[in-house]
């Protein structure tokens, strides 16, 4: 049985849990993290595997049943195939949970095999273009080449279906969109296009300069035939199938048409801390009581105490906005 604690004050059922390896990470996307002079979080403030084994069990044991690994790029992480291995073998009342993975992709050449497995089902990856020099100017590294040979991995691996997320923005890749899904459709891939959140280190993000879900569809419907999918449940993604399918593409337009209402994520970052929105002001020590000498009651009723502070909504169009004191690489996306 789900744990009540899972419950929030307006009724949504927490069931996946994002917890972040690592803020540290092998590129440097410029809406992500600054070109130099992260402040990196202090090694000993940063959750063990056990520590980040046991705050899962406990979220399992209540009822989560999705683990998404994130970062920074999670990959980085020396033991990731054996975080992998564990997570996907704790059991709630509603089984195992599924693992999957969000990267950059440069590592995965050299792990999909064991991060398949270990149990992982599947990867989300970055990619905002095809272009090299774009490449390297949008995440500060020339390594397009390596990206794209880890999606090749990724695919080989059977970590399927492989998701390609890409962040659409004004002037630098927004001209990709057919691009990028014609990219994924030839692959068998699924292209999710993500409106650009004020997440940046550099607090540069402007609302009026976003490109917006409207824009990417319209780029999109002139290039292919698209049908709504249905009820998407709690995904971020609203899905069209394209020309009828079996390809699809999605448009996370957290920003214009946002879907806190049926949020189910709450997220654990690499020094321990919950947050119950990406957007919260306020988070959970959840460090403190694994390092002290908390039961796993106590950690679960620190689960469910964060939930209950959760807003209704992100509020980013709300004049009154903050954007959160972390960039999205400490957060964990
Ligand atoms: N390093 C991994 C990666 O890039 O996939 C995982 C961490 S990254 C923070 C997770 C996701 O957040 C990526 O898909 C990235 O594009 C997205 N992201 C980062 N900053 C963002 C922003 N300001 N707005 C929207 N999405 C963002
Ligand atoms: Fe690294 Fe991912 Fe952030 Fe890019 S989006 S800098 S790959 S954490």
């Amino acid at each position: 049985m789900t744990h009540p604690g899972l419950t929030d004050r307006f009724g949504r059922v927490h069931r996946d849990l994002r917890i972040s390896l690592t803020d540290r990470c092998s590129l440097r996307c410029t809406y992500c993290m600054p070109a130099e002079g992260v402040p990196w979080l202090q090694r000993d403030t940063m959750l063990s595997t056990d520590e980040i084994v046991r705050v899962a069990r406990v979220a399992v044991e209540m009822g989560i049943t999705e683990i998404r690994l994130t970062g920074g790029e999670p990959l980085l992480r020396a033991d990731v195939v054996d975080v992998v291995d564990r997570l996907a073998h704790l059991e709630g009342p509603l089984g195992r949970p599924e693992v999957s993975l969000t990267t950059n992709a440069l590592r995965l050449p050299a792990l999909a095999d064991a991060l398949h497995d270990a149990g992982l089902a599947r990867v989300n990856i970055s990619l905002d273009t095809l272009r090299r020099d774009r490449f390297h100017a949008l995440t500060r590294r020339d390594k397009l080449t390596e990206t794209l040979a880890g999606i090749a991995a990724a695919d080989a691996a059977g970590l399927a279906p492989v998701k390609i997320n890409a962040v659409a923005m004004r002037g630098v890749n927004d001209d990709e969109v057919v691009d990028l899904t014609q990219f994924c459709v030839d692959r068998g891939y699924q292209m999710r296009f993500i409106e650009q959140m004020p997440l940046d280190a550099g607090h540069t993000w402007d609302r009026h300069q976003m490109v917006t879900g409207e824009e990417i569809l319209a780029q999109l419907r002139r290039r292919w035939r698209l049908t709504e999918r249905g009820d998407r449940g709690a995904a971020p993604a609203q899905v069209w199938d394209i020309d009828d399918g079996p390809s699809s593409v999605g448009v996370i337009a957290s920003v214009t048409a946002p879907f806190c209402g049926t949020c189910d994520r709450v997220r654990l970052t690499a020094d321990g801390q919950l947050r119950a929105c990406l957007f919260a002001r306020q988070e959970s020590d959840i460090r403190a009581l694994v390092r002290g000498d908390a039961d796993d009651e106590a950690i679960a009723a620190a689960v469910a105490a964060c939930l209950q502070l959760k807003r209704p909504g992100h509020d980013i169009d709300d004049p009154g906005f903050l954007q959160p004191d972390r960039p999205m690489s400490a957060i964990g996306g």
